[in-house]
């Protein structure tokens, strides 16, 4: 994109197996953004050996959250590197109401704030049907029946309600996580656009 183009800060909810991985990718590439994914740093860390993999494991691999102060610290110093500067798209954070507070409390720090929170849309029965696809192509630790169905009933509880607070202050673009990758992403980009001036 050129330096014309306004900066994108954006934020990407819906239940684990809406195809936000996906999408955050797609979309860091049509806004030359970097994708920042909670979970795959957490991965990348358990994988390397890293402390903070070590202190993380044990909440992961059971579907459970993250203590809010170790994510927060993580996304506190991701989000203050330069290749964010003009954007970036946020997947797996905030998942709680804390975590909202937080992600204001470091976008005000920076001057800076969201100009959208997207969220997909799915049935909890298509979402099981996709997580138990990608259990058998990836073989994540934490895509065992228990931890899928733990991570659906902690995104049900704590992280969906964000979607209101959200509306209320007019970020959230809700879209139907259901389709073909090409079309979400299109459906995603036809709201977007005109909210960053493209
Ligand atoms: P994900 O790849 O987004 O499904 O995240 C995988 C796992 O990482 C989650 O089940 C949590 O254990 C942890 N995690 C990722 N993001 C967060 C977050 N914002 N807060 C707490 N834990 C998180």
């Amino acid at each position: 994109m050129s330096s014309s183009t306004p900066s994108a800060r954006l934020v990407i909810m819906g239940p684990q197996g809406a195809g936000k991985g996906t999408q955050a990718a797609r979309l860091a590439e049509t806004y030359d953004i970097p994708a920042i994914s909670t979970g795959d740093i957490f991965r990348a860390n358990i994988k390397g050996g890293t402390e903070l993999g070590r202190l993380v494991q044990e909440y992961t691999a059971k579907g459970d959250l993250v203590p809010d102060e170790v994510t927060n610290a993580m996304v506190r110093d991701r989000l203050a590197q330069d290749d964010v500067a003009s954007g970036f798209i946020l997947d797996g954070y905030p998942r709680n109401a804390a975590q909202v507070v937080e992600l204001d409390g470091i976008l005000a720090d920076l001057g800076v704030a969201l100009d959208g929170v997207l969220e997909l849309t799915a049935d909890r029965a298509e979402l099981l049907e996709r997580m138990r696809k990608r259990a058998e192509i990836e073989g994540r630790e934490d895509d065992t029946d228990e931890a899928i169905a733990r991570r659906l009933d902690i995104y049900a509880e704590q992280t969906a309600p964000l979607a209101d607070a959200y509306a209320a202050r007019d970020l959230l673009i809700q879209v139907d996580g259901i389709g073909e990758v090409e079309e979400i992403t299109g459906r995603l980009v036809a709201e977007l656009n005109p909210r960053l001036g493209v």
